[in-house]
């Protein structure tokens, strides 16, 4: 029962309540004011809120006290406060682990010339592993990392060697499309040889502070290689506290994938010996071949802002359980958008 609380708790919105429970209310920053379902009223003292410790929605009136979960909520407002049939219904509405997906085709195969595997097997072998670069908050890749509130301080023996620092990479040279655009910038790799020991492909960061603001000519600040290896994702797995790599994976281990770099650090530092891995973007997520070993898949997501989003890390989720692995979705805490943002300001 606790599980399936967590689980409702992970999904419904105080948006998507309110609705269902007939109360207009109006949004001020983190919270919500309504008047009162429970006692009559003309001025809002009726409020939606996150708790003190940061971690789910509650609802308080300052009028006539009452207050509790948005599952006790909805438990008072539709079913007499029965709160086994408040469960019942919000598991039908949010609860399933597995969500109704919409027929997708296959995922086209992409052909990987050989040219291309070799250009990313040089810029592999000339990156340097970024858990050999000395520490030293000035320098690249640290100053980004902690721009992004990542302290790697003490942490950076369990980064994989995987993951790889260019200096002065020119991305140009890689992006085929736009031959003449070259980006002198610093750069992250994370590269995978997870499923058979080969290098799979890579995806690459800008180490720039001001990475979401910063465009250059042709609008890319950002971007992926991974469709250079035949829908295999780069895959990258953290090391243990003594920085050994972890032992092979066990049946029936989780494997936690997120979709880029920061949140997967993120998440790494609060859960050091979890089997982690980086997809390449939303989209690939779905391509991404799960070893044989994980028979559970959590996916560690961004609040979806738009639809798509969530059409993408369903159809993730809706191919892997066709691979029959049990997959489930994950956010950062109500209130946060990401991880980043979640460990933000946080003793790490
Ligand atoms: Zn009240």
């Amino acid at each position: 029962m606790a599980n399936t609380i967590d689980q409702i708790k992970q999904r419904i919105t105080p948006e998507g309540i309110m609705s269902a429970c007939g109360i207009h209310a109006k949004r001020k920053g983190y919270q919500w004011w309504a008047c009162c379902p429970f006692h009559t009223e003309k001025t809002a003292s009726f409020r939606i809120h996150m708790d003190r410790k940061q971690t789910e929605w509650r609802y308080t009136c300052h009028g006539c006290g009452v207050y509790g979960d948005l599952i006790n909520l909805w438990a008072n407002i539709r079913n007499n406060g029965n709160l086994k049939e408040a469960i019942k219904e919000l598991v039908n509405n949010y609860g399933s682990a597995k969500p109704v997906y919409i027929k997708q085709k296959p995922a086209d195969e992409i052909q990987t010339s050989n040219k291309s595997l070799q250009m990313v097997k040089d810029i592999y072998q000339t990156a340097k592993p970024i858990c050999s670069i000395t520490y030293n908050e000035n320098l690249n890749p640290w100053q980004y990392f902690l721009s992004r509130h990542i302290n790697l301080k003490d942490k950076q023996q369990f980064l994989h060697p995987n993951l790889r620092y260019h200096k002065n990479l020119s991305c140009g040279k890689l992006y085929d499309k736009q031959p003449n655009n070259l980006y002198p910038e610093s750069s992250a790799i994370i590269c995978g040889n997870l499923i058979d020991g080969k290098l799979t492909g890579l995806q690459r960061t800008y180490l720039k502070q001001d990475i979401g603001k910063f465009k250059n000519a042709s609008g890319i600040c950002k971007f992926s290689l991974g469709n250079l290896h035949n829908g295999l994702s780069p895959v990258w797995l953290g090391k243990d506290k003594e920085g050994k790599p972890l032992p092979p994976a066990t049946k029936n281990e989780t494997l936690v994938i997120f979709e880029g770099l920061e949140d997967a650090l993120s998440y790494a530092i609060i859960h050091p010996n979890d089997r982690i891995a980086i997809g390449l973007g939303l989209a690939r997520l779905k391509n991404i071949k799960i070893p044989d070993s994980f028979n559970h898949i959590l996916l560690g997501a961004d609040r979806p802002k738009k639809p798509i989003h969530k059409k993408q890390t369903d159809s993730a989720l809706h191919k892997w359980t066709q691979d029959n692995k049990n997959a489930e979705i994950f956010y950062a805490p109500y209130g946060y958008d990401d991880y980043n943002d979640y460990i933000c300001g946080e003793e790490l």
